[in-house]
């Protein structure tokens, strides 16, 4: 019933040549038994739906602003990542949460702005490692949900995306029982406060050095729709394998 979603960050690397890598990507799954999408450097949006025209890949910002416009030097609203073709944003990611003081309140409100402007929000939350190791794994998860998601969304608008700090680009990856811990208790809190219709409908995402070589077993766990897959989403070779793995599961 929820459409599986492989979802690949870029983050800040790629110049034009990095297009070549959409490509191949499109040409090894002419029809995606999942959604695909990826997310480049703002720089490459445009070229990247172009790229990908005429095929189901999406194509996603890596954050957007809060405002629809106005005097935020450097910044990207919603209505732009529009504008180029996007259909997706991450909000929330950890990188952004740490090397931009990003809060709740503010990814709350971006939130709204992509949803504002018809983007579908990645809205990413994740433990760090001090916390896990605190045991306060699930009330870290739970305060992020409360503050960074908006009172009303859909389904259709939002995705989750879980994402340990401590396993992002790491090559340190959560046991299946801890992802599956994790997943579950999102899924029950999104029940609670959507309602069970769109609560079980909302795609929830792993991610966190996911590669090929353990796609199949984090997307065999309970309430893991798909990932949000980081070094591995820069190659096609790489992250072909993953896409593969999620249609297989
Ligand atoms: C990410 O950037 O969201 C991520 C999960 O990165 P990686 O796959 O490299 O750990």
């Amino acid at each position: 019933m929820r459409r599986k979603l492989a979802a690949g960050n870029w983050k800040m690397n790629g110049t034009s040549d990095a297009l070549a890598q959409l490509t191949a990507l499109r040409n090894a799954h002419p029809t995606p038994g999942v959604d695909i999408l990826i997310c480049p450097p703002a720089t490459l949006i445009s070229a990247a739906v172009v790229t990908a025209a005429d095929h189901p890949l999406a194509i996603g910002g890596q954050d957007c602003h809060m405002a629809q416009i106005g005097a935020h030097t450097g910044d990207i609203s919603a209505a732009m990542l529009k504008d180029a073709g996007a259909s997706y944003v991450l909000t929330g990611h950890s990188e952004r949460r740490t090397d931009h003081n990003e809060t709740d309140e503010m990814i709350r409100n971006k939130t709204k702005a992509a949803h504002a402007e018809g983007l579908i929000a990645v809205v990413c939350i994740g433990e760090t490692l001090k916390e896990r190791e605190a045991a306060n794994t699930l009330d870290i998860i739970a305060g992020q949900l409360a503050g960074s998601l908006p009172d009303v969304l859909t389904a259709e608008n939002t995705v989750i995306a879980y994402e340990p700090v401590w396993a992002i680009g790491t090559g340190k990856v959560p046991t299946t029982n801890q992802i599956g811990e994790v997943h579950d208790y999102i899924r029950t809190k999104l029940e609670q406060r959507y309602g069970a219709g769109v609560g079980k409908s909302i795609r929830i995402l792993y991610g966190g050095s996911v590669k090929g070589s353990n796609a199949d077993e984090i997307f065999a766990v309970s309430n893991v729709d798909g990932a949000l897959v980081g070094g591995a989403s820069l190659k096609a070779e790489d992250f072909s394998p993953i896409i593969t793995a999620l249609e297989n599961a």
